[in-house]
């Protein structure tokens, strides 16, 4: 943990005790700071207290005695309305800042030399966080990973000179964060995400701007018109900027075409590596991420033909299309993450021959948008309250069976799928809905799938 000296000896109030607040809590309480936190559930209140944590209810307090408000993320700043803390501090003329703000203060003060990688965009953030973070330490750099991503930003160590910290923010955290100014900032893209947080997507898009524009190197997707805006904005700086693109060429950067990698700097383009066999970057998506992440090497002057050819390690993120088991020719693969259906667009982008597990709590407009890649999928299974929808929606273009639960959909699909002549049939977990009626969240989703995937392989064991 990073003990937050930059407010000690000062009176700092925190509301909201989950995960990153109470480790927020302990830094800044371990760095000096007269810190007292609440939330709006007794239970974590409690919680706190029994830590040791000073504990009170903050509108018993006279907040313009405290040098800071600091807001946990999932913490209503701006959108649909202020939290009622937010509203208190604003009229005792109290800043309001996040975790990621202390951090960067910390940052600044006691390791100015190290390296700060942020990472943020609508989608593909912990992908490209976890390859970066992967790629940094195969190059031989101590490379801590988190933010936004796995672990607080505050619970990891403090960065020395020559480490790099690669942090995953939301955009959450980077209204938070006012001072953010990273060595590197990382922005992939923009899509309507969010926006009952953020109210427009004018306004989303200004904050996720915050990780680029203030950055020493940027690294930016220019495949929609706000990111590419960013860009053009950093460039008309005169500021070292670096382009991503999967959809053309870039005059400096790296782009995809196809599978293939190239920086582009001037002169004739270098090849950096194929993504073609990596499994865990599968998809024009993840040539955008694979594509940012070595734009970061770039801007920090690393080895990018040594990382490429540690490439091909990248483990990948559990339950974005993941790759569970082969059976035969079958191939199961988990990308239970897919909780709309823009993101199951991507893993069915990825696949020629797809038995398809889709369904859970629907999400409006249901998968109706996907039509073009029907033609991939030889057959869907459905499963959760978004069954009968889906199955009208696929009714005449692709077979279509209600299955009701996952196992029964896996059960019937991975028979199918065996039957198929096909290279290499895919059962593909893609749901395009949330989980929540079925499962408390896509984790366990995903890990209930790939617990039954396991199942399978001793039936065919046993069969064998
Ligand atoms: P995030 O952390 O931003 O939610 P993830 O890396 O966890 O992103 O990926 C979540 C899902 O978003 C993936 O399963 C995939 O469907 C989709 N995705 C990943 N990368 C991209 C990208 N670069 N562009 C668009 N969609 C993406």
């Amino acid at each position: 943990m990073i003990p937050v000296a930059c407010f000690s000896g000062a009176k700092v109030a925190l509301f909201g005790l989950g995960g990153s607040g109470l480790v927020t809590a302990k830094a800044l309480a371990a760095g000096g700071a007269d810190v007292v936190s609440f939330d709006d559930q007794p239970a974590k209140v409690a919680a706190a207290a029994a830590e040791g944590l000073a504990t009170a209810d903050l509108r018993t307090l006279d907040l313009s005695a405290y040098a800071a408000l600091v807001l946990a993320p999932g913490v209503p700043l701006t959108h649909p309305k202020p939290h009622w803390s937010v509203e208190l501090a604003k009229a005792a003329g109290v800043p309001v800042i996040g975790d990621i703000e202390l951090y960067e203060r910390e940052r600044r003060a006691r390791a100015p030399e190290a390296t700060l990688v942020a990472i943020t965009g609508t989608n593909g953030k912990s992908t490209t966080t976890a390859l970066i973070g992967y790629l940094l330490t195969s190059l031989g750099v101590t490379a801590p990973v988190g933010g936004n991503i796995g672990v607080p930003a505050l619970e990891l160590p403090l960065p020395r000179a020559g480490d790099a910290a690669v942090l995953e923010m939301s955009s959450y955290q980077i209204d938070l964060a006012p001072s953010l100014a990273p060595t590197v900032g990382v922005h992939l893209n923009i899509s309507e995400d969010h926006l009952d947080r953020h109210g427009t997507i004018e306004n989303y898009a200004a904050i996720k701007e915050r990780v680029v524009a203030q950055a020493e190197t940027a690294v930016i997707g220019v495949d929609d018109d706000f990111s590419r805006a960013m860009a053009e904005r950093r460039e008309a700086r005169g500021l070292p900027t670096l382009r991503i693109s999967t959809g053309g060429p870039v005059a400096e950067g790296v782009y995809a075409e196809g599978t293939v990698l190239y920086r582009a700097h001037g002169g004739p383009r270098e090849k950096i590596v194929d993504l073609k066999g990596i499994a865990s970057l599968r998809g024009r998506h993840n040539a955008e991420n694979a594509a940012a992440a070595f734009a970061v090497l770039v801007a920090l002057g690393m080895d990018v033909a040594a990382a490429a050819k540690a490439l091909p390690g990248f483990p990948g993120l559990a339950h974005r299309l993941e790759q569970v088991a082969r059976h035969g020719r079958v191939l199961f693969v988990n990308d239970s993450k897919a909780t709309n259906a823009d993101s199951a667009r991507r893993a069915l982008a990825s696949f020629e021959r797809i038995y398809w597990i889709a369904g859970g709590r629907p999400k409006t407009g249901g998968i109706a948008a996907l039509a073009d890649l029907f033609p991939r999928v030889a057959k869907a299974y459905l499963i959760g309250e978004a069954a009968p929808d889906f199955a009208a929606t696929l009714e005449g273009k692709v077979p279509a069976t209600v299955a009701g639960d996952l196992e029964t959909a896996l059960t019937l699909a991975a028979q199918d799928a065996a039957a198929d002549p096909a290279e290499e049939p895919v059962v593909l977990l893609s749901p395009a809905c949330a989980s929540f009626d079925q499962f408390p969240n896509f984790e366990v989703r995903g890990d209930a799938f790939k617990a039954l995937v396991g199942r399978l392989d001793d039936i065919a064991r046993r069969v064998s």
